[in-house]
């Protein structure tokens, strides 16, 4: 049977975008999404900063819970940051906030979306062995099932193998305890652990004195393997002191965040979504929002060719990310990856000499040029300098040499 578009990988991005083409002026497509998983469960819990610049998502209505104010620990130094409410456009009072979705609420709002539209289908618990591009693309179920499309999306996560590449790991429960323990008013952003072998940090989202979200977290080689269920249960002991508590969830994960991550498009009227689009930035490992914005791109540059039933000369939008950007997370991910052991000063140092409105502009990718100016001065010259103009000179020599 054949489709209008077919999303493989039924993920933040695959329903994302399905969502977005459950709206009724798609109505005349038929869009299918194949995904491997049988059912949806909370498995992972999106944070994400909202500022005043982001654009609005659909998804606003289920946040779980927003905070004004962060801090970062090392030791016994502290840098504590509160959002700064931005009023240059009039806005009064739509602050900056750090917030928080559950996965679940995600998945049961997307997939209430498509099962309202009548023309998009979701089919669980069907994995895809391979997609074929060309004028009439198709994908392969393991079952051995080809389905045809004038497009299909492959939402599937790249896979890399290579021990030296860059990974964040990390290992969260949430936790209940029978006493106030937390400061629901501040997340502990990164509470670092100086190590030789990665960034090591802990993260605390509290939301309410009596309940907290607790991750250890690590970016290094995918080579370093941390012990992280012992770390994790050491860290919340010494957290929680003499309250007694239950652990009532648990996430994990291990992202990649090799630097050459974007990858093109792999074959023709095949295009990435998600984590293989590049949505995720190497910097921070957050996704989120960015892979929101790239599916209602996509549904915004199909809505004149919706219409003619043709999507042949229909290109979606690519994920893109300002080349700036991409560089300076180079940058700065080749200088930890130098020295581990001073990662976390150099995180500290940012957030000891910037403003909450750039600290946050940097880390939600939105800074300006005068901010990521702002930000490069608050590192030290030597390191950063000295890697800039070697990253510079390597790129030069690349194009001088395909020149010849
Ligand atoms: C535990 C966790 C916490 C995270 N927290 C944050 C956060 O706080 N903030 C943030 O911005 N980002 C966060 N991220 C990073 C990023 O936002 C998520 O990884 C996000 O889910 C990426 O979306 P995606 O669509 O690329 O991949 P996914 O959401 O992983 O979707 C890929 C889908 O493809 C399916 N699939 C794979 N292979 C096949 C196949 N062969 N056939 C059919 N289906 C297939 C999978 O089952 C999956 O559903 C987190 C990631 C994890 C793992």
């Amino acid at each position: 049977m054949a489709f209008d578009i077919v999303i493989v990988g039924g993920g933040l991005s695959g329903l994302a975008l399905a969502a977005e083409l459950a709206q009724a002026e798609f109505s005349k497509l038929r869009v299918l999404v194949l995904e491997q998983r049988k059912s949806y469960v909370r498995d992972r819990t999106w944070s994400y900063w909202k500022t005043p610049h982001n654009a609005a998502h659909r998804y606003s209505h289920l946040e779980r819970q927003q905070w004004s104010q962060w801090c970062v620990r090392q030791g016994v130094s502290t840098h504590q940051q509160a959002s700064p409410t931005v009023t240059k456009d009039g806005e009064d009072g739509k602050a900056t906030c750090y917030c928080t979705l559950d996965g679940d609420a995600f998945y049961s709002a997307a997939q209430s979306a498509i099962a309202k539209s009548g023309h998009v289908e979701l089919r669980l618990g069907t994995s895809v062995r391979q997609i074929v591009g060309g004028d009439t693309p198709s994908v392969e179920t393991s079952e051995g099932e080809v389905i045809q499309a004038a497009w299909v999306f492959d939402a599937r996560p790249p896979i890399q193998t290579n021990e030296n590449r860059l990974v964040q790991q990390f290992l969260g429960r949430e936790i209940t305890t029978n006493s106030d323990v937390f400061d629901p008013t501040m997340v502990e952003l990164m509470h670092f652990q100086p190590s030789t072998a990665g960034l090591h940090f802990f993260y605390v989202l509290p939301y309410s004195p009596r309940n907290a979200l607790i991750e250890t977290t690590w970016i290094s080689p995918a080579s370093v393997k941390p012990d992280f269920d012992t770390e994790l249960q050491q860290f919340i002991a010494s957290f929680v002191g003499s309250a007694a508590y239950e652990v009532v969830y648990e996430e994990k994960g291990s992202l990649n965040l090799s630097l050459s991550h974007t990858t093109p498009n792999h074959a023709l009227h095949v295009a990435r979504l998600g984590r293989g689009a590049g949505t995720l930035r190497a910097s921070t490992g957050y996704a989120f929002l960015e892979t929101l914005a790239h599916s209602a791109q996509i549904a915004m540059s199909l809505k004149s060719h919706a219409g003619t039933g043709d999507l042949k000369n229909w290109i979606p939008a690519a994920f893109k990310r300002h080349a700036i950007d991409e560089w300076m997370d180079t940058v700065f991910l080749t200088v930890l990856e130098r020295d581990w052991s001073r990662s976390s000063w150099y995180f500290m140092q940012l957030f000891e000499r910037l403003d909450a409105e750039t600290m946050v502009a940097f880390l939600s990718g939105k800074a300006s040029w005068r901010q990521r100016l702002l930000v490069t001065r608050a590192l030290p010259t030597l390191p950063f300098s000295a890697q800039a103009l070697s990253l510079l000179f390597k790129r030069a020599s690349k194009l001088s040499g395909v020149s010849h």
